[in-house]
């Protein structure tokens, strides 16, 4: 508060006939100055230029660097790399259907009554096809993001080619139905996950 104080005062002293009040107060709503963070001084970070590309903004007064912009090459190299499977779910889905098939595993012993080893095996069969789904979602997720393109326009394609195989061809009519209910499936359970991970 105090620097603001005193800059102002120093440009009523150089500019006595300039109304500076009020041209501070213009900028005040619009967040147009900033606090440098070595000086604290209020100023308007300048840009610095290298071949008509900016790269970074200082402190006028002070020459701390304020920010950074990445340069034409580093974009085009972060293009390139693109990014990398989400993991964290498929790990989770993962822990999951290992622990239903462990469970699957020793249900025999303990319990006598099949109830058991049956709820073991619908949830090896349940998370265990949503850990397929999940890794072909992230696949095309991947496939979308490396060649820049929209992942909407792929499922799209997937949706019009199960279309087209449904006219063609009678007999994969059941399996095409299975195959998006597993995809409507996969969005449930890993947006429940999502949202239990996130609340906590
Ligand atoms: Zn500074």
């Amino acid at each position: 508060m105090s620097s603001q104080s005193s800059l102002s005062d120093r440009f009523k002293r150089s500019s006595q006939s300039i109304q500076t009040p009020s041209n501070h107060s213009m900028f005040k709503g619009h967040h147009a100055t900033v606090g440098c963070p070595v000086c604290h001084r209020i100023m308007v970070p300048r840009v610095i230029t290298y071949s008509g590309q900016p790269t970074k903004s200082i402190c006028p007064f002070c020459g701390a660097t304020f920010a950074r912009f990445p340069s034409g090459f580093q974009k085009l190299l972060s293009r390139f790399q693109g990014p990398r499977l989400t993991t964290v779910i498929l790990n989770k889905l993962f822990i999951i259907t290992l622990s239903f098939s462990f469970l699957w595993l020793v249900s025999d012993q303990i319990s006598a009554s099949g109830q058991l080893s049956l709820i073991a095996f619908f949830g090896v069969v349940l998370f265990g096809t949503t850990l397929l789904a999940e890794i072909l979602f992230q696949s095309i997720e991947y496939l979308a993001e490396r060649f820049s393109h929209d992942s909407k326009h792929y499922w799209a394609l997937i949706v019009m080619l199960s279309i087209t195989t449904m006219y063609l061809r009678d007999d994969m009519t059941g399996y095409i139905g299975v195959f998006f209910l597993v995809v409507i499936l996969r969005g449930l359970i890993v947006g429940t996950i999502q949202l239990l991970s996130s609340s906590r």
